[in-house]
């Protein structure tokens, strides 16, 4: 049946690009025809998802490396290929049994009926993609709304251009725009695509326009995933090994420089071991980019908008009292539009000031002393809940504390990112950090409805509820 919608036509505005209301219709008409596709025709699809990455690997790298101005290629194989590859893999080898419909146990006061959970495809989902991790961000969520059974409307950011562009001609190669379709287009085609009453909507970006994505969802009651930003705090415990840890939280923040959602955004420090992990957090970071400027593994600002906020939070915090720790030889831009960034430490900052009141997405690390745990935990909840939490040190006690006694998306212990690199573990923030989560088989449950079944039994004591009514009742509640 599906075969039909081979011959669509999609139409496009003056700038070629396809109208996302009229692909939505397409797409739910293609659902509407085929509502519980099967194992094979799912698995038909990933098969084209991941030949759409695999066969393109060196234009996907190419187009976002483009866009950045220069992306290191090992952070894109592993986030942008690596992690999407086998996530596609997962899905494609596990859809079997987590489509199976699920038996419950059914009470005693209604047997001899039986209980079951059936898994059913919600029907087309839309995709919101920030740009900074933009194959990965576009196509996890998609993965796992396909092996679900779900049609794809996927609108990826305009601050990507080049790979937004490639993605959109891909998706038309591969898919029929029945199946899974990508519509192009700045911020005003994005709050348009909000708007559409999609079965499910995704957002990842930022917490200020996941209010607004949500809001615009809410008109047409389309529940929602959202995948948002905020400030995740590393905490360094007394007990922590700083030769160990160091190299560790510095990877974290200098990975896409910065420009990570799970990124640590500032580090809590034992007031007394301050002067150390600062050395030890510029050797580290030294040791992996003994330069910055130039260094092909060391990822770029990805705009000039972009690069002129972060210079200035230093400037700002500069002023306002805060000892500035530059790394790397070259202070400021030795070449005219380079936009990779040396790190910058900062020492002596206050909550007012804005590197600590905006999640600061680039590579500026706060290091803000604590005198008790206590203190640094309280620091955090008073904050807003953050998408992250690292913890490095060796007392467990320590450990099971801050883990009991705080919030956060997800959390990894004695190291950086690694918990949203976890297929099997669910991702997605809490609070002001986002709703829902996804990846493994926490993505193809968040695009399913679970549709919970009750089959009667032909012979079965439900009469005694009906009118006229008799005794039962009298000893239902004791
Ligand atoms: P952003 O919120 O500025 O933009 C994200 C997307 O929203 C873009 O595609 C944009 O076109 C679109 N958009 C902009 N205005 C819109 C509107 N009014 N209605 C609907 N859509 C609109 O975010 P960004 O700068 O692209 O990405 C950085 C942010 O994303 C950071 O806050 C980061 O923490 C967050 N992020 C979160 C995750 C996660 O998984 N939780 C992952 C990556 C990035």
């Amino acid at each position: 049946q599906v075969q039909k919608f081979d011959y669509v036509v999609v139409g496009t505005d003056s700038a070629g690009r396809v109208a996302a209301a009229e692909v939505l219709d397409i797409q739910r008409a293609a659902f509407a025809a085929d509502m519980l596709p099967s194992a094979a025709s799912r698995r038909e699809r990933l098969d084209r998802l991941y030949a759409l990455v695999a066969d393109n690997e060196q234009a996907i790298l190419d187009a976002i490396s483009a866009d950045f101005g220069g992306r290191a290629r090992q952070e894109m194989v592993l986030t942008e290929l690596f992690i999407v590859l086998s996530a596609v893999r997962q899905q494609r080898r596990k859809l079997g049994r987590w489509m199976r419909p699920r038996r419950v146990a059914t009470p005693l006061h209604m047997l001899p009926g039986s209980s079951e959970l059936m898994p059913q495809p919600l029907g087309v989902v839309g995709n919101i993609v920030p740009w900074n991790y933009p194959c990965q961000l576009a196509l996890l969520p998609a993965a796992a709304a396909l092996a679900a059974g779900n049609r794809v409307m996927i609108k990826p950011s305009e601050l990507t251009p080049a790979f937004s562009h490639l993605l959109a001609q891909l998706a038309a190669q591969y898919f029929n725009p029945a199946e899974l379709a990508v519509i192009e287009g700045g911020v005003e085609e994005s709050r348009a695509f909000a708007a559409l009453p999609f079965d499910h909507l995704v957002f990842t970006g930022s917490t200020t326009v996941g209010r607004q994505v949500a809001i615009a969802a809410a008109h047409n009651l389309t529940p929602v995933t959202l995948e948002l930003g905020g400030k995740s705090p590393a905490i360094i415990d007394e007990s922590c090994d700083l030769a160990e840890s160091a190299p560790r939280l510095a990877f974290g923040k200098l990975f896409n420089a910065g420009q990570t959602c799970v990124a640590p955004d500032y580090a809590l420090v034992p007031r007394a071991r301050v002067a150390d992990f600062v050395r030890e957090v510029s050797a580290a970071a030294l040791a992996m980019y003994p330069q910055f400027a130039g260094n092909q593994q060391y990822t770029s600002i990805i705009s000039e908008r972009h690069y002129a906020r972060l210079q200035q939070l230093v400037r700002d915090a500069q002023e306002q009292g805060a000892t500035v720790v530059r790394l790397g030889a070259e202070a400021e831009r030795p070449h005219d539009g380079e936009r990779r960034m040396a790190p910058v430490l900062l020492l002596d900052v206050t909550p007012d000031m804005a590197v600590m009141r905006e999640e600061i997405f680039g590579p500026l690390l706060p290091v803000l002393p604590y005198d008790t745990l206590q203190q640094a935990i309280a620091f955090i909840n008073e904050r807003e809940r953050p998408l992250a939490l690292y913890w490095f040190g060796r007392d467990r006690r320590n450990c099971q504390q801050v883990l009991g006694s705080t919030i956060s998306g997800g959390v990894t212990v004695n190291d950086a990112l690694w918990h949203a690199a976890q297929e099997n573990l669910p991702f997605g923030g809490v609070g002001a950090s986002g709703t829902g989560a996804y990846h493994g088989e926490h993505g193809f449950l968040a695009f399913s409805k679970q549709k919970p079944i009750y089959r009667q039994a032909r012979l079965n004591g439900f009469g005694l509820f009906r009118p006229p009514y008799g005794r039962v009742f009298d000893t239902l509640a004791d």
